[in-house]
């Protein structure tokens, strides 16, 4: 599961008109994540503090580093282990999607609450149920060895998500928790208000039908 990056060398550039900076740094750093794209998104972030002093350095009078385009041009990520502890230490790891990427899959292990920090997300069966900022999905979590239920599905790109492993947050920051379970908890009652709602329009649908 977690992936570490090795030899890790990014490239940044600065977009300003006429500005020459572009530099390479090494990122000998302890970058790990869930994900190779959570790994990614911390190495970037670094190499663009990195940058930013630099940047600040050199062209800090004239203008400031905005935007700046940033590449891997060497390293990769492995997977390493022993995992499981590593996940179970981190109370949070944040993934960004694009725009119809799959966020849960039905029949994935589902040990995290999901909450929507920047974009949309919908229900796969369901593109009407929709998650915005601050919503929660992911109720398979409160339960052990329950499975994912459905696919929830980004809703545009760079959809951010935090996802929250409940059993370690729970121990650092139990408030944070019960926030997390209410709101989790408010969406599978909204789920199941919708079904009951479509459920007696097929029983009236039925009944004409008979009659
Ligand atoms: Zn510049």
């Amino acid at each position: 599961m977690p992936y570490k990056l090795n030899g890790g060398v990014y490239s940044v550039r600065c977009r300003h008109p006429y500005c020459g900076f572009n530099v390479r740094f090494d990122i000998d750093q302890n970058i790990m994540g869930v994900s190779e794209k959570d790994a990614e998104y911390e190495a970037k972030r670094l190499a663009r503090d990195m940058a930013l002093t630099k940047h600040e350095a050199i062209y800090g009078m004239k203008h400031s580093l905005k935007h700046p385009e940033i590449r891997r041009v060497a390293g990769s990520f492995d997977l390493f282990g022993p995992n499981l502890k590593v996940v179970t230490e981190n109370s949070v790891s944040y993934r960004e999607f694009e725009k119809g990427e799959c966020i849960l899959r039905k029949g994935d292990d589902g040990a995290t609450i999901c909450q929507v920090v920047r974009g949309s997300a919908f229900l796969g069966q369901n593109k009407s149920h929709r998650y915005n900022r601050g919503d929660c999905f992911g109720a398979a979590a409160l339960l052990a060895h329950q499975n994912r239920t459905a696919d929830i599905i980004a809703g545009k790109d760079g959809t951010r998500i935090a996802f929250y492993n409940v059993i370690a947050l729970s121990k650092k920051n139990p408030n944070k928790a019960k926030k997390l379970y209410t709101k989790v908890m408010e969406d599978i009652f909204t789920i199941i208000s919708n079904l009951e709602y479509k459920i007696s329009s097929l029983e009236k649908k039925l009944q004409r039908n008979i009659v």
